[in-house]
């Protein structure tokens, strides 16, 4: 049997995979790269990129169909989404991508990689398709895979997941989308708005990620206008036959049954850390109820052992730059072990390219609903930016500390989302005052102005708290 030596073992060559292995290199120590499947990451090849593809189509499209808005005249006969060109640019810009990161994995050294399947046949021991693999330090940077709810398992050749979904040679006619997360709502509407039609399909009343009630709420009324939404509804039968699916299910509130029938049905329930065939008992390391290894999230060290996590096998922040940071964090302690580092991790940001664009940064309003915090907030019905470029429909909902004036945290959805959350992630890990932040300049007229119109209203909060503060201290001068 073929054996090799070698100080860090990283299993998975994504995208914390390859940051864990740099680490380990930099520091000097040997490595080896291990991977079962092509490489190109998750990230580029069913994941970030191909998705972002296929929304900025639908981008296109949606624009094209409100330029009567702007008086812009394009008859609706003259809008016709070619389904087979949209997804071949899809293909062609995303094997771009994957290529151009296969490329990079496949010019590191030769003896820095190995093909095949780990799994553990001891602490410090894998097994890779009968290559021995013996290490100082292993870092586990397997990915996830995604959750197929059990009632679809059986759908065969029409289930669509995010894994297969971009390899379609033509967009379908019609599609059940299962789950309103983050991947459900992006590649649904993006869907629709290519012309397919669609139905998001929930057992909980719930729609995207939000945890700020009155957020939560707008952003459902907004979506609710546009899509068809199957919230709260139990599935309770699925069929399918050479026309397609039909789905019955009953609206968990008042009973009803509906029935649809859909050419595909796309799996966006969730996904689940790929760990099952590493044989991680073997591992002599703690794992959760659910099988996950236990883990401190600023070593990503398991325990005291040798063995360290790294991206979305953790089942924790599934998003690429805290799978980058996790590769960082395990591939340096890895190298240096027994000693490890701590770190400190960036402040949360979670960014959602629905239309509109959704975003959570810092501590999310769940955490803090308890937390003498005030709350600030802007409609951008009427933020002046918005309505010019016809992008009016969001809200924005800061929220700061009470004590210290600083910025804690915000949950959005609304024009250019993606730029407001990176503003207000960059200011919570400043750690700035809200104070702080309205000294800072604001052009006009921007979407910016709807986050300074929040700052105002929080601070316009944090004062009318002080000078209460100050009353009751007044009343009681000796208290
Ligand atoms: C549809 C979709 C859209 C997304 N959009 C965004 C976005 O817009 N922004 C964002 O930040 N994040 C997004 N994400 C999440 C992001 O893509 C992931 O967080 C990130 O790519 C995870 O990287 P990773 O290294 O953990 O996993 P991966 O890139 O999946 O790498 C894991 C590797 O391990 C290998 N492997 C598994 N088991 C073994 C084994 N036993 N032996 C050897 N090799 C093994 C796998 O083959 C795989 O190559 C999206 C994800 C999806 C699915």
């Amino acid at each position: 049997m073929r054996s090799i030596e070698t100080d860090v073992a990283v299993i998975g060559a994504g995208s914390a995979g390859l940051q864990a292995s740099r680490e380990v290199q930099r520091a000097g120590k040997r490595w080896l790269l291990i991977e079962s499947g092509p490489y190109g990451t998750l990230c580029a090849r069913t994941g970030c990129m191909p998705s972002k593809l296929l929304i900025a189509a639908a981008d296109t499209a949606r624009r094209v169909r409100r330029a009567s808005l702007f008086g812009v005249q394009v008859a609706p006969e003259q809008v016709k989404i070619d389904r087979r060109a949209v997804m071949e640019r899809v293909r062609r810009e995303r094997d771009r991508f994957a290529e151009l990161t296969a490329r990079d994995t496949e010019a590191l050294p030769a003896e820095n990689r190995l093909r095949g399947r780990a799994r553990f046949v001891g602490p410090r021991e894998l097994d890779v398709d009968g290559t021995r693999v013996k290490a100082k330090a292993i870092v586990i940077a397997t990915g996830s895979t995604p959750t197929i709810p059990r009632e679809l398992s059986k759908l065969g050749d029409a289930l669509l997941t995010s894994d297969n979904l971009f390899e379609l040679e033509e967009l379908p006619e019609s599609i059940a989308v299962f789950g309103t997360g983050a991947i459900g709502l992006e590649l649904g509407q993006a869907l629709h708005q290519l012309g397919v039609r669609v139905t998001f399909y929930n057992p909980f009343d719930t729609l995207g990620p939000f945890t700020d009630p009155e957020v939560a709420r707008r952003f459902r009324k907004v979506l609710a206008a546009e899509h068809d939404l199957a919230l709260g509804a139990e599935v309770t039968d699925v069929r399918f036959d050479a026309n397609g699916v039909v789905l019955r299910h009953r609206e968990t509130t008042g009973g009803r049954q509906q029935e649809r029938r859909f050419a595909r049905v796309l799996a966006a329930v969730g996904r689940k850390p790929t760990l099952h065939d590493l044989d991680l008992q073997k591992a002599g390391i703690e794992l959760d109820d659910k099988g996950v290894p236990v883990c401190d999230p600023d070593t990503m060290q398991c325990g005291d052992s040798g063995i360290f996590l790294a991206g979305d096998c953790d089942g924790e922040r599934p998003i690429l730059h805290e799978a980058v940071d996790d590769g960082a964090f395990a591939g340096a302690n890895a190298a240096r072990h027994p000693q490890v580092q701590h770190n400190t991790r960036r402040v949360a940001l979670n960014i959602a390219f629905t239309h509109p664009q959704l975003a959570m940064i810092g501590k999310p309003f769940k955490a803090l609903e308890h937390q003498p915090i005030a709350i600030g907030e802007v409609s951008y019905e009427d933020q002046g930016r918005a309505r010019v470029i016809g992008q009016n429909r969001g809200h924005l909902r800061v929220y700061a500390d009470f004590a210290s004036g600083k910025l804690v945290g915000a949950e959005l959805f609304g024009p250019a989302a993606e730029h407001t959350a990176h503003l207000l992630a960059w200011v919570v890990q400043q750690q700035l005052s809200v104070a702080d932040v309205l000294k800072l300049p604001f052009y006009h007229p921007t979407i910016e102005e709807g986050l300074r119109t929040a700052l105002r209203d929080v601070a316009h909060k944090l004062s009318e708290r002080a000078a209460q503060d100050c009353e009751v201290t007044s009343e009681f001068p000796g208290a």
